[in-house]
């Protein structure tokens, strides 16, 4: 029958289907367990380099997940997940204590870092992130005016009045506001009148092939000069050669990030690089 015949194909569907959820299920489930344990996620730090002075300006904070059983989960795996089930909350905030403890630990070794945290859509959507986030600096003693906020463009994109709201307000107490992967979302230029943003961070995608690339060119230097001519710092990320980091110099981008420079790597590593000053 009918019915009969389309049975292995349905349950072949099914199988796969169910194989998704159920890794879904058990990846929440580790999560959550993990965010208890609180002892399976470190903070890796980038850094961010400053063209003109040819130093190290600031960095970002990137989040790694060593699980117990499959080792190094990298957050593309497992942000998704956090964002769908709420978990992004409580982990997001352990991020920002994280980076706040840390960037006192570096104070004590006399190295002075701003430090930039990447921030999901969600926790910006809460309607108290405002005073969460306050809360949770001035717990740590640490001034926002040490912290960049990152915020994907479609991020700020999702509600835009309140969004506008939630960083006036930010801005005001002192934070400083990033837009992440700058180009690639579904923003409007006449976004970036109204957005109270001090920074934009050129996604990596219109980085890696430059300057063979003429288009990617031709966008990165617009978005520069754009930059430049609104008063907002900008950021080329992605940069992985020695041709790209040349090209950025000569179109005067003022800030670039990469493996060219570093990967991301951990606290101590990161503080022998500033104590090495080899940059
Ligand atoms: P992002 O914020 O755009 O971070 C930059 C990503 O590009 C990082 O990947 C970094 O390792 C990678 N990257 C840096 N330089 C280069 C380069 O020269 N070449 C290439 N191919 N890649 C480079 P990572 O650490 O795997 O993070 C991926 C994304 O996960 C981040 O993109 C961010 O959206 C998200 N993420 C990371 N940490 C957090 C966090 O603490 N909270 C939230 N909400 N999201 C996070
Ligand atoms: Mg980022
Ligand atoms: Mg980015
Ligand atoms: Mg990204």
């Amino acid at each position: 029958s009918a019915k009969h015949a389309g049975g292995n194909t349905f349950r072949k569907f099914n199988s796969q289907m169910k194989n998704v959820f159920v890794s879904k299920v058990l990846m929440e489930d580790d999560l959550r367990q993990a965010i208890i344990a609180n002892n399976q996620f470190e903070l890796f730090y980038q850094p961010v380099m400053d063209v003109k002075q040819q130093k190290i300006n600031s960095c970002e904070a990137l989040i790694r997940w060593y699980h117990p059983k499959k080792g190094l989960i990298n957050p593309a795996d497992f942000i998704p997940i956090a964002e769908e089930t709420g978990l992004i909350i409580p982990l997001g905030e352990w991020v920002i204590r994280q980076a706040c403890r840390d960037l006192k630990r570096w104070e004590e070794s006399q190295i002075h870092l701003n430090i930039s945290v990447n921030i999901s859509a969600y926790q910006l959507k809460q309607s108290d992130f405002v005073e969460r986030l306050t809360t949770i600096v001035s717990d740590e003693r640490v001034l926002p005016n040490r912290i960049q906020l990152e915020i994907t463009e479609n991020g700020l994109m999702e509600n835009t009045t309140d969004s506008i709201n939630t960083l006036q307000k930010l801005k005001q107490i002192g934070f400083t506001i990033a837009i992440d992967d700058f180009g690639i979302g579904y923003s409007s230029l006449s976004y970036l009148k109204q957005f109270p943003v001090n920074c934009l961070k050129i996604d990596r995608s219109f980085v890696k092939d430059i300057p063979s690339d003429n288009s990617d060119s031709a966008i990165v230097s617009s978005v520069v000069k754009l930059g430049k001519d609104l008063g907002l710092l900008v950021v080329a990320e992605g940069v992985e050669g020695q041709e790209a980091s040349d090209y950025l110099s000569s179109i005067e981008c003022p800030y670039l990030q990469g493996y060219y420079y570093s990967k991301p790597i951990k606290f101590e590593d990161f503080t022998d690089l500033m104590n090495e000053h080899v940059m």
